[in-house]
């Protein structure tokens, strides 16, 4: 019997605004607990909320970035619910007439082989049933405090926070599938800086609805929804996790129960956490304190104008202006610094197909060894384009520009100085070329008898002892052309 793996997404990305959305505390992380409230935030009776324009904005970035829609009008409505670190007793949210609804996106993604590396990459449609935007709760917290076995702590500085919420459709049939799409999610965020979108710091969340069915049933199997996952590896691994546990409870007679699990990213394994609520839980109407939110026409062209060139756009253009092939530009534009660090560098040493190669090949693995991004980069795009050229123009070999490049990278010296520094000039003059090869052709008159009566093998011979002569300084082309015409005398 096989199975079929269904997966939907949901995606709270916390909106890079410097106040919250419905008042005008600070969202700063890390501030003195509760220090950022106000009676709108801590929901004193009679505050009123006033919409956050930063906040509309942004939700209209990531829409756009995302290749959304963007309603003429949203309702803020109100999600009731009962908890202690939601001070009004709902949460500002939207509910039928959301900010975004039924979209299509399409990522790229890959099977995976045992390592966990892509196989093939392909193009997939996820249908985007709504982005919305709303408000985050406050925090509970039950460590690091006196008396925790006896006492909450609540801490509200989150509460009010933007956020968008992003909701697939069950389009996923794999964890790979899940895991790209939220890679691509975080990508289009961050490149528009509509959030940082940063999953170890909570500012994207995302929660998996996971079933499985037999292959071939129309209908869907019972789903669990998976919470707790702070990183898109985890949630992947939560994933594959649950879709076994459910096959193996399946096939041994057995029920899955609709409920929220939690994943346990020591144990490897998920647990349950309650039982799911139903939207009819939540009892919501529209939020009677707030205007139908209206976005014209000028609005949605005003917010795209100022937008970066999107990912996919840059990448069609690195292919044709730059003559890069898909994987290169791919990978160039999977950050947005790193793209600005391959157009700077690639006009600036005039050679952009070897300075996409210099940078795949030898800088990301420095970068990546370091553990920092192409906007930290101790070797500016300048200096690398230097660094291309003095290969380019034959100053130094291709291999003394990757032990160059390393020592760029330590000491954050010029490619110049470290050459200067390290005598590592490449010679490429004739004369000087010709002098070594006449020094060698006089200390091998045997070799060079034996060459000359047809033994041709001993033409890589000559090469090496020159190349030795010259302390490896040698351009070896240019030697290879001079000994041809010499050796044969
Ligand atoms: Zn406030």
């Amino acid at each position: 019997m096989t199975w079929e793996t269904i997966i939907g997404l949901e995606i709270h990305a916390q909106l890079s605004t410097e106040s919250k959305i419905f008042c005008g505390c600070a969202t700063r992380f890390g501030d003195e607990p509760n220090a950022n409230t106000c009676p709108t935030c801590l929901g004193l009776p009679g505050a009123l909320p006033v919409l956050n324009r930063r906040a509309v904005e942004l939700g209209a970035r990531a829409a756009l970035a995302l290749g959304l829609h963007i309603n003429h009008q949203s309702i803020f409505a109100r999600k009731n619910y009962f908890y202690p670190d939601l001070p009004k007793g709902y949460q500002i949210s939207q509910y039928d007439q959301p900010f975004s609804a039924n979209g299509e996106l399409e990522i790229m993604t890959a099977e995976r082989d045992e390592a966990g590396h892509p196989v093939e990459w392909r193009p997939k449609k996820i249908r985007i049933t709504r982005l919305h935007l709303e408000e985050d709760a406050g925090k509970n917290v039950h460590e690091g405090l006196p008396n925790v076995d006896r006492y909450s702590y609540i801490d509200l500085n989150r509460a009010g926070v933007p956020l968008a919420e992003i909701v697939t459709e069950p389009d996923f049939r794999s964890s790979w599938e899940a895991y790209d799409y939220v890679n691509h999610v975080r990508r289009a965020l961050q490149w528009v800086g509509a959030s940082e979108a940063d999953m170890e710091k909570g500012n994207l969340r995302c929660e998996a609805n996971v079933s499985v069915r037999r292959v071939g049933d129309d209908k869907f199997g019972t789903k669990v929804e998976l919470k707790n996952l702070n990183s898109v590896r985890f949630m992947q691994r939560a994933i594959e996790f649950e879709v076994a546990r459910h096959i193996q409870v399946l096939e041994s007679g057995g029920r899955i129960a609709q409920e929220t699990r939690l994943w346990d990213d020591r144990a490897l394994e998920t647990r349950v956490m309650r039982s799911k609520e139903e939207a009819h839980d939540y009892r919501y109407f529209p939020e009677p304190d707030l205007q139908p939110l209206i976005v014209s026409a000028e609005f949605v062209e005003e917010v795209r104008s100022a937008m970066p060139e999107l990912p996919e756009q840059r990448r069609k253009r690195f292919s044709e202006q730059y003559g890069l092939s898909y994987a290169d530009a791919s990978q160039l534009v999977s950050d947005r610094a790193l793209a600005d660090y391959y157009e700077e560098a690639a006009e600036a040493s005039g050679n952009p197909r070897a300075t996409a190669n210099w940078i795949r090949s030898e800088l990301l693995r420095e970068l990546e060894a370091k553990g920092v991004t192409a906007a930290d980069s101790p070797i500016p795009a300048k200096e690398l384009a230097a660094l291309v050229k003095l290969i380019d123009e034959g100053k130094i070999s291709g291999k003394q520009g990757k032990d160059v490049l390393i020592e760029m990278f330590k000491s954050g010296k010029s490619a110049q100085a470290i050459i200067e520094e390290q005598g590592l000039v490449q010679v490429s003059d004739t004369g000087e070329i010709d002098a070594l090869i006449d020094g060698v052709m006089a200390a091998n008159s045997d070799a060079l008898a034996s060459y000359r009566a047809g033994k041709d093998a001993l033409f890589g011979f000559f090469v090496g002892q020159v190349i030795k002569a010259s302390k490896g300084k040698a351009n070896p082309k240019v030697v290879n052309d001079r000994l041809r015409a010499k050796l044969k005398g």
